[in-house]
């Protein structure tokens, strides 16, 4: 039997071991942990839309009339009109035939994969993709194969190796603990060479590239031809809970009669497909916001590297500092907080080995003085 005290002192000898901090406010740039004001730099809510009032009214609104829970699966009687209203207008969004909500990013990426391929098919993964894209991988029982960070050519050479079975390619599209954007257009063209399905998860693009917050694809000009699988999850900056597929007709049928993490589990609260409506109107609308974090990336980038702090290659609010060691890391992050900075030391398994960071995210809701508040702690800390 597995020692967990054992394991989880070595956690701490590590400094690997995680703790969760207790937050006592809305989510904003501004909140009460453990007894203190901070300010935040550290949400996946980049357009300031979590706590937004229209969207917090949709919600309110949404429970009044549809009450707190879906009650059923989306099979069975759970799939509401409110749930297909916004499926509908997801699709219009991303300009695709149809979308299909799942009740989160993790369980999309689980679903959709282990949909799609199986035993003695080839699942290809970008080395840095999210954890629950590697776990889709596993859970499909195909044989995955990890190619090297953005590198379409490296994906090409093992995509010529398979002999024979279905062959999916996944990757994100920004690239959740680095920031940087994945070289869509030649995966898709070594994708489309080699006849395999190309399947992005961008979490963290949707709202903050594209003129219109349409994510990497909008930002890169790509169509489904490109792109036959597109994956959102509406827990960043859509700034509500769940996610979703978009793709064709019959992908998304498919996935309806396959997708196991979409069969087995209770819809979404109606309320809650209520508020992403809101904030899928804002989040398109608002271009002042997607505006707003680029004039805060480069105030940061500018200053950051003036103070000689390591930068990772990243435009979007996601502006990890490079730290290398978990304890250094993990003591800056500390120093800090102790100075009312909250900003979480991203660890390994997390990150490769050796490359502990800060990640630091921006909200639209950031403002110049607070980007100068943090760069004045990270010199005194640094
Ligand atoms: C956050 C995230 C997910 C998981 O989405 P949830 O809705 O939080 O489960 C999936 N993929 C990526 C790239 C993510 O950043």
């Amino acid at each position: 039997m597995l020692d967990l005290t054992a394991a989880l002192t070595r956690l701490k000898q590590d400094h690997l071991y995680r703790r969760r901090r207790i937050s006592e406010s809305a989510t904003g740039v501004h909140i009460n942990m453990d007894g203190r004001e901070l300010l935040s730099f550290c949400s996946n809510d980049y357009l300031g839309l979590a706590n937004h009032p229209e969207v917090v009214k949709a919600m309110r609104d949404g429970a009044d009339y549809w009450g707190a829970g879906s009650g059923a699966s989306h099979l069975v009687n759970g799939h509401s009109a409110a749930h297909h209203a916004l499926e509908e207008e997801l699709a219009a969004f991303t300009a695709r035939p149809r979308a299909l909500l799942f009740s989160t990013g993790y369980m999309a990426n689980m679903g959709v994969i282990a949909a799609l391929c199986g035993r003695g098919d080839y699942v290809f993964e970008d080395r840095l993709n999210h954890a629950s894209l590697l776990d889709g991988g596993l859970l499909s029982q195909a044989r995955l194969q990890r190619f090297a960070h953005g590198d379409a050519n490296a994906l090409n050479k093992k995509l010529a190796e398979r002999d024979s079975g279905e062959m999916l390619v996944v990757t994100d599209g920004v690239f959740s603990m680095d920031g940087d954007i994945a070289p869509l257009p030649e995966l898709a063209a070594k994708a489309k060479q080699h006849n395999a399905w190309l399947m992005v998860d961008d979490a963290h693009g949707f709202g903050v590239l594209g003129a219109n917050g349409g994510g990497c694809v909008e930002h890169f000009g790509l169509g489904m031809d490109e792109v036959p699988i597109l994956i959102g999850t509406l827990g960043k900056a859509f700034g509500t809970f769940g996610a979703f597929v978009a793709g064709s007709e019959e992908m998304i049928e498919y996935l309806i009669q396959k997708a196991r993490p979409y069969i087995y589990t209770t819809a979404l609260p109606p309320a809650v497909a209520e508020a992403t409506r809101a904030s899928l109107k804002l989040l398109q609308e608002d271009q002042w916001r997607r505006e707003k974090l680029q004039t805060l990336i480069k105030q940061f980038r500018k200053g950051a590297s003036e103070l000689g702090l390591q930068l990772m290659n990243s435009d979007t609010p996601i502006q990890p500092l490079l730290i290398g060691d978990n304890d250094k890391a993990m003591a800056m992050s500390d120093a800090l907080l102790k100075q009312g900075i909250l900003i979480s030391a991203i660890r390994p398994p997390t990150v490769p080995e050796g490359t502990a960071r800060l990640r630091v995210t921006f909200s639209a809701q950031h403002r110049e003085v607070d980007v100068d508040q943090l760069l004045t702690v990270l010199e005194s800390v640094a």
